[in-house]
């Protein structure tokens, strides 16, 4: 198996970020770095991170979002964060070839970009449905069909005049939600297959009093699993998957600030390494990254490295993770 991660010169000029990425580099020397930009979409089986950040506008980083590439195609989004939009062209991304759009949660930080998306998609020749695979409601979190409906529908969605998505009108291809029972992390997982190549599971995780998800993707025998925003009472995913040792785990980093931040959300790093130690994966990866956690990741590390061994890397945008 072939592992590299993409921390390109062209991507960090991309990003306006050559000083910070000159800095991470440093910090980590595993895995073979890819010089270009293109490998991510040349061939074989790679996970691109569109947007590595979170819900604080930092220079450098979208809010959460991923690219799945299957020889040359990308045929996963999974989530679609604010700042994504621009991400997913830069990767050079096509509409096209889109299998499904995965949302783990209507965070604005994981679904902000999605009428962007969708609004190039009118620019593009699809006519194939596309699937949208998401959690189902709670209070004030629609569920994904009402989110889609709340964002498009010809009567009062907000954007009305893109309302053929909702029926597969006005050249429009037709989108087709579904909403997935979390429970509140307590649902079952539901496996679906979307092309001969290419699975998912959808696996309920608790965030707080948000309905939300992460997944397991899997091509072949290989595996890689996101975590999506979730506190570590997500007993439910981690049974799903524990000893599953996915060729990669992507976990969403957060350390909360002194202020104004609801506790209860996310893993904690020392229970993002007590995850990493259930599930096994080859690596893992920290996303979801803020500056306020940045500036404390040598203590993340050592909290991570009490429970897990393996490798572990910090995500910049549009870097590239071959499988
Ligand atoms: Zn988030
Ligand atoms: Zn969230």
């Amino acid at each position: 198996m072939v592992r590299y991660f993409l921390k390109t010169a062209a991507a960090c000029a991309i990003a306006g970020m050559a000083a910070s990425c000159s800095a991470a580099d440093s910090g980590q020397d595993e895995g073979t770095i890819i010089s270009q930009s293109a490998a991510c979409s040349s061939s074989g089986l790679a996970l691109q991170v569109l947007g590595s950040g979170g819900p604080i506008a930092e220079s450098g980083r979208a809010g959460t979002s991923y690219l799945l590439w299957i020889d040359g195609e990308a045929r996963l989004l999974i989530d679609i964060g604010s700042g994504a939009f621009l991400r997913f062209a830069e990767a050079g991304a096509d509409f096209n070839t889109l299998d499904a759009i995965l949302l783990t949660h209507l965070h604005a930080d994981h679904a902000g970009d999605l009428a962007g998306v969708l609004k190039y998609g009118g620019f593009t020749p699809r006519t194939r449905a596309l699937p949208v695979i998401g959690p189902d409601a709670a209070p004030r979190f629609p569920a994904t069909d009402e989110f889609l409906d709340a964002l498009l529908g010809k009567d009062g969605g907000a954007f009305a005049y893109l309302g053929g998505y909702i029926d597969g009108s006005e050249d429009k291809v037709l989108l087709e939600p579904r909403a997935i029972t979390t429970a509140m992390g307590k649902g079952d997982p539901v496996e679906i297959e979307l092309a001969d190549d290419l699975r998912i599971r959808a696996i309920p995780v608790h965030h707080g009093v948000v309905p939300a998800l992460g997944f397991e993707i899997s091509v072949g025998d290989r595996k890689l699993v996101i975590t999506g925003d979730q506190s570590a009472n997500s007993a439910a995913f981690e049974q799903a998957l524990a000893g599953s040792k996915p060729d990669i785990l992507f976990a969403h980093h957060v350390i909360n600030g002194d202020r104004g931040q609801p506790r209860g959300l996310h893993r904690t790093p020392a229970q993002i390494g007590e995850l990493a130690a259930a599930l096994q994966p080859g690596r893992l990866v920290l996303t979801h990254n803020m500056n306020r956690a940045l500036e404390r990741i040598d203590d993340s590390r050592a909290a991570i490295a009490q429970n897990y061994a393996g490798e572990v890397t910090v995500a910049d945008d549009l870097d590239c993770f071959g499988l």
